[in-house]
């Protein structure tokens, strides 16, 4: 039996997907910009300096050396973003993706809103006349949009270059024209995307879009119309059946207002099923909400997934699948917490020297380069000593020390006394060509933190007796 309409429901705009992505689109925006000017302790929250060579990671700084936790990062990436998708579908495409909110502004916002080009927000299929007018209006569009990409890609560029640097350099643009060369050129191609490309590239273009498909099952998250209710729209060869469905079967529910297809801004009708063009922005949800609450009834597009609509149970979020997507998420977590309390506030490397040994006398004397890192925001005054109490320090002669992110390179030499280094000689039990070659430990530390230490194997070369 066919369900009585409901007395006339005017969907409040508050209660529409469309109003709650705006407030999304907001939140992210203001985050975007908040987070390269937040500092918590000696670094930002997160910032990639290729000057600098440093990764900041909630604070703590990390220098190229240190880029142990880079691969924790590109996996923490990948596994998140399958996640999301097998659980939420596209939801990055319509929620979050810059792509959707820069053409809500440009669309939406400038051309419709502001300027009357289009008649409606939720008609995006009819053509703009060709008027002198409106081609005016669409030259006023793209200057009034023109401001976005270029701040949206100063704020991305935060994420490489400080905040205050990136301000400083504008300051001074002949001697950093490469930065502005890369601002401009990204602004260049953001804009021509957003006003010239424009959907095409989430349909064409966007490689998230082509591998998004292989992570949904039947569980995941999408805007699908309710067959059961609506009636076909498609037969199973995916053509159009020419009689609609009310005229069909009165007991079919979709009223043909096709406000869904309408709407969607990149021109696909969802009655289809399933499309890679959808983007998941959830207008043609709005769009049935609307038609079917003035008859009191359910929209018949809903957030759902396929398995939920087909045994009208609700949508089943963790299985397996996403469960295991967690653990593997918690795991990655996990190592990056423990890497980064485990940072280094040192880094030493070792490289001995280019001849292998010289006899000065009765001694013998070995050359190492020392590449002193100090890590941490404080400066810190460096020494080491040798484990083998036959080897003494000749160079330097006091200790090191080093600003806070600062490197200091150090001709190191070593001697021992050759009568000394003829006994180690004999009493190194290893093969005749490795006689020559006596390991020692150098221990690195800090005069003002005992927490500053750390021990790295090296050699020291004798001659053969
Ligand atoms: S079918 Fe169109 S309107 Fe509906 S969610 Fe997908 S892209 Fe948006
Ligand atoms: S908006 Fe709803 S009622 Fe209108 S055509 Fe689309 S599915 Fe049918």
């Amino acid at each position: 039996m066919a369900s009585m309409p409901r007395a006339f429901k005017k969907t409040p705009f508050s209660h529409s997907l469309r109003f709650k992505r705006y407030w999304v689109y907001a939140c992210i925006t203001l985050f975007s910009i908040i987070v390269p000017f937040i500092h918590i302790g000696d670094g930002q929250i997160f910032l990639i300096s290729f000057e600098h060579r440093q990764i900041h990671l909630l604070g703590k700084i990390y220098s190229a050396q240190e880029m142990y936790l880079l691969p924790f990062l590109v996996i923490f990436l990948f596994i998140f973003i399958f996640f999301i998708t097998s659980m939420l579908g596209r939801v990055w495409c319509g929620w979050g993706c810059p792509q959707t909110i820069f053409r809500v502004i440009l669309r939406d916002l400038i051309e419709t809103k502001l300027l009357g080009l289009h008649a409606k927000i939720s008609n995006k299929q009819r053509p703009t006349p060709s008027t002198a007018a409106n081609k005016l209006k669409k030259i006023l569009a793209l200057i009034l949009f023109a401001p976005v990409p270029i701040m949206a890609m100063a704020v991305l560029l935060f994420y490489f270059v400080p905040p205050l640097e990136f301000f400083r350099a504008l300051s001074d643009p002949e001697e950093h024209a490469l930065l502005i060369g890369i601002w401009a050129a990204l602004s260049a191609v953001v804009f021509l995307d957003i006003t010239w490309v424009q959907e095409r590239f989430c349909i064409y273009l966007c490689p998230y879009a082509r591998v998004q498909s292989v992570l949904f099952d039947d569980h995941t998250l999408n805007p699908i119309y309710d067959t059961r209710r609506g009636g076909a729209i498609y037969d199973e060869a995916n053509v159009k059946i020419p009689i609609l469905p009310q005229k069909r079967n009165p007991r079919n529910e979709c009223v043909s207002c096709n406000q869904c297809v309408l709407v969607c801004p990149t021109h696909i009708d969802i009655r289809k099923g399933m499309q890679l063009e959808c983007i998941n922005c959830l207008e043609c949800v709005d769009a049935c909400t609307i038609t079917m609450g003035k008859l009191g009834k359910k929209s018949l597009i809903n957030w759902s997934s396929s398995q939920a609509q087909a045994t009208q149970t609700p949508v089943k979020f963790w299985r397996p699948k996403t469960l295991a997507y967690v653990g593997v998420l918690l795991v990655v977590v996990g190592a990056l917490v423990v890497g980064t309390l485990n940072k280094a506030s040192m880094l030493l490397d070792i490289t001995h020297g280019g001849r292998l040994y010289a006899v000065h006398g009765k001694f013998v004397d070995n050359s190492y380069l020392f590449l002193f890192q100090n890590t941490s925001s404080k400066p810190h005054a460096y020494t080491f000593n040798i484990d083998d109490p036959n080897v003494s320090i000749l160079r330097p002669t006091g200790t090191l020390t080093i600003e806070p992110q600062g490197k200091l390179k150090v001709v190191v030499i070593l001697r021992m006394p050759l009568q000394k280094a003829k006994e180690a000689y004999m009493a190194h039990n290893v093969t005749q060509a490795k006689r020559g070659i006596l390991p020692i430990t150098i221990k690195a530390y800090s005069m003002d933190d005992p927490n500053i230490v750390l021990e790295q194997k090296s050699i020291f070369m004798v001659p053969h007796f």
